[in-house]
């Protein structure tokens, strides 16, 4: 495979479901630019039983054929067995994908990274279903150690038992934290299986291109009315057509971004650091808190006075046009690591004042 071309967009149904459809599909995203390979599922990991599987080895037939006919065109496909390995590879297969549920499984991982040895093909790492980065590089780090030269992360979003609006929950700090911790690693986002629905597909690609992800996974079915998996999320061919127009891919002239993001980074350093001085403000503040409550033998936790200060500061976050849930989110966080501070604060004037 030749270099990694930016951006790098993988793009085709949600499943093998017929020759035809599968090269109706491949042909529609084959004609957009950037598109470099198609992915179909093969065999699909169903969460509840009694939907459609995939049709596994069929689905490699038509590959092969439909290789034949386009000798250009490269497939990609999911693997979760050693034995989806050597079937896929039997029939000339460019890439694979490793699911979601599969990264979370270090057995299967390294099944998997061990039939692949030798494959010398691109192998796409999905993070696991948990909120955590830890599986997603561990999984990462099996292929590699397995001597796969070419590994991407997919961020496909994470598992929420809360209604978000979202099928999965973006939660870009993890792929964020994954960049800075392996900022060698190619990252594309699947903005299909994190929206869940095909309206909300392009304001998620949107965010993940402007964040710097190196590509992007979509489903596109040539029919999505009649999928059989995912038929709500998989864009038409010319939604997809849309939404690839409408993409601000990143363009060469890297230098003179970096250049007037220079100063506006510099900006940014100064709001970090008075940050990080008010918080240790606040920390102090904390503390004297904690020795009047001490003193009086009042409890740490005070409820009504929590309630008023979360209403009040949320009223000032919405007049200042600022989410009202990321503010919600930081507040919730300070304050339980004010009430952390007064507790451990406590204890060791205690201890301090039990010695000799
Ligand atoms: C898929 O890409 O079709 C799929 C099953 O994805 P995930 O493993 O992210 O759920
Ligand atoms: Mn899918």
């Amino acid at each position: 495979m030749e270099p990694m071309q930016k951006p790098f967009v993988v793009a085709g149904p949600c499943s093998a479901e017929s020759c035809s459809q599968l090269e109706r599909s491949a042909s529609d995203v084959m004609s957009i630019p950037h598109v470099v390979m198609i992915r179909c599922g093969v065999w699909k990991p169903r969460t509840r039983p009694g939907g459609f599987e995939g049709m596994g080895e069929a689905a490699l037939v038509w590959i092969a054929e439909i290789k034949q006919r386009h000798p250009d065109w490269r497939f990609c496909c999911e693997v979760a067995r050693p034995r989806h390995v050597e079937l896929a590879m039997s029939y000339g297969i460019d890439a694979v994908w490793i699911g979601a549920r599969t990264t979370a499984d270090p057995f299967s991982v390294g099944e998997v990274a061990q039939a692949l040895k030798g494959c010398g093909i691109p192998v796409l790492v999905k993070n696991a279903p948990m909120p955590d980065v830890a599986p997603w590089i561990g999984a990462i780090e099996r292929f590699e150690a397995a001597g796969v030269a070419s590994v991407m992360a997919v961020h496909r979003g994470f598992a929420t038992y809360r209604d978000s609006g979202l099928r999965n929950s973006p939660l870009w700090d993890i792929p964020i934290e994954l960049r800075r911790l392996r900022g060698d690693l190619p990252i594309l986002c699947d903005p299909s299986h994190i929206a869940g629905h095909s309206d909300k597909v392009g304001h998620i690609a949107t965010m993940a291109m402007a964040m710097g992800f190196d590509g992007l996974m979509v489903e596109v079915h040539d029919n999505p009315s009649e999928a059989l998996t995912d038929a709500e999320q998989q864009l038409s061919s010319s939604q997809f057509a849309s939404l690839m127009e409408m993409l601000r891919m990143p363009h060469d002239d890297e230098a003179v971004a970096e250049q007037r993001l220079a100063d506006l980074r510099l900006a940014i350093d100064g709001v970090d650091e008075q940050l990080l001085l008010l918080l240790h403000q606040r920390m102090q503040l904390s503390k004297s808190i904690a020795a009047v409550k001490r003193c009086y033998d009042l409890p740490v936790l005070q409820s009504r006075r929590w309630n008023a200060l979360l209403s009040d500061r949320l009223a000032r976050a919405e007049r200042l046009g600022l989410s009202q849930q990321f503010v919600k989110e930081i507040l919730e966080k300070i304050h339980s690591e004010s009430i952390r501070v007064q507790i451990d604060d406590g204890g060791k004037r205690d201890e301090d004042a039990n010695q000799p």
